[in-house]
């Protein structure tokens, strides 16, 4: 990583992540649920939240009055890229900083920012995002939850499916219909309510990698109109750019970075490098690729620009490096590489874990096939 001209605040930005890192280890190996956790980042721990809010390390790219730090997105993905190299259980901070939090810091009203961003900040305050729905997933525009306003209220009903990290989040962010006049893209709207508000149930169910993910079903849900983050019937922009965000992935790649070092280490130790040095640089060369691409996304991100395509472009060489290394471990590890959940196997017995989550890591966000579309016409301008 630090082969890039980084600058020397840089340098000591992420040596403060690594210490801090460090410093969550023993609460980490503590948690039965983390010594599991084979989705890179996307572990849930309200603690481990509660902690990087103590720390100062959410929020970092929010001007200092409402509790952040004023740095750049650039800073932020070489920071995360650290806390994913730890392994850190990072849902709630993804969700409720880089993906929310920074929307609705670019989309919310003044009065929205005060009241929500400090809290977020400090780590008390954690959302989850409610916009696939069981007939609306790549097609997101075809939703159907629907929101209507009575007075200072919108009346919510609908069902969302596949949302992270629900189960613990304190509020959620959503994606509805408040029109059905409009064209399909122009009537949605997104709103934000506390998840405990009456008509909201929450089911959570395991998944393949470890974890859960949720079902939220709306039933007569009152949220206060105040609680709208953009403008009504132009939340399909707002939707997009919380992908942008999203799509900045530069966590995983600090566990796929752990990951290959512990492979090289591994084979070194028992002398099966030599033969395996060609597959090792391929997926380096490929790691390294794939991290240039997040921080130029990133960078795209600082400057104002359009991110779309780039952040497509990362998420999506994040996501097929992970599948491809998962694979390529497991082969050269052998029997060793599936030995799930034991922090005092080979990878801390990680790889096992990180094969079955890949299989989500294109389909999470955008599938593959998306990203692709999204590339194509919003990259190469391609129609
Ligand atoms: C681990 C995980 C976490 C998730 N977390 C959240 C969350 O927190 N919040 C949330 O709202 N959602 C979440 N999702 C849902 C995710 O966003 C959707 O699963 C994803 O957008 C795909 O939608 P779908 O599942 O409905 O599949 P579909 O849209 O039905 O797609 C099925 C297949 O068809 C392909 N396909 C669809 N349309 C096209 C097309 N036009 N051209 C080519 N191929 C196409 C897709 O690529 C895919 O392979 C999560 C998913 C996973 C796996």
């Amino acid at each position: 990583m630090m082969d890039l001209a980084f600058t020397d605040e840089q340098v000591a930005l992420r040596s403060e992540a690594h210490t801090f890192s460090e410093s969550l280890r023993p609460l980490l190996v503590a948690d039965p649920e983390w010594q599991r956790q084979g989705m890179l980042s996307d572990g849930d721990s309200k603690e481990v939240t509660r902690e990087l809010g103590r720390a100062g390390w959410i929020g970092m790219t929010w001007r200092r009055d409402i509790g952040g730090r004023g740095l750049s997105h650039v800073d932020a993905a070489l920071v995360e890229d650290m806390f994913g190299y730890h392994w850190l259980p990072l849902s709630l901070y993804l969700l409720s900083y880089k993906t929310i939090g920074c929307a609705i810091e670019r989309f919310g009203s003044p009065e929205l920012k005060e009241r929500l961003l400090p809290p977020i900040a400090r780590g008390e305050l954690t959302f989850c995002q409610g916009f696939s729905e069981p007939g609306a997933g790549s097609d997101l525009a075809s939703l159907t939850s629907r929101a209507v306003r009575r007075g200072n209220r919108f009346v919510v009903h609908g069902h969302k499916i596949w949302t992270s990290s629900a189960w613990l989040a304190d509020w959620i962010y959503l994606a509805v219909r408040t029109s059905s006049r409009a064209t399909r893209h122009r009537g949605i709207s997104v709103l934000v309510a506390p998840i405990d508000t009456p008509g909201i149930e929450v089911r959570r169910f395991p998944v393949l990698g470890g974890g859960y993910l949720c079902e939220v079903f709306l039933d007569g849900v009152e949220v206060e109109a105040a609680n709208l983050v953009g403008e009504l019937g132009r939340g399909w922009e707002v939707v997009m750019h919380t992908l942008d965000f999203e799509r900045i992935t530069a966590e995983k790649l600090g566990g796929l970075a752990w990951i290959l070092d512990g492979l090289e280490r591994r084979l070194a130790e028992t002398d099966r490098l030599e033969q395996a040095w060609r597959r090792i640089g391929a997926l380096r060369g490929e790691l390294a690729g794939a991290r240039l691409l997040s921080l130029r996304a990133a960078d795209l991100l600082d400057r104002g620009e359009p991110a779309a395509a780039a952040s497509a472009m990362a998420k999506l060489a994040g996501a097929r490096l992970a599948q491809r290394l998962a694979r390529e471990a497991i082969d050269l590890l052998g029997l060793e590489g599936l030995s799930d959940g034991d922090l005092t196997a080979p990878l801390e017995g990680r790889v096992g874990g990180l094969y079955r989550a890949s299989i989500g890591s294109t389909i999470s966000g955008g599938s593959a096939e998306i990203l692709q579309i999204v590339i194509a016409r919003r990259g190469l301008g391609l129609r």
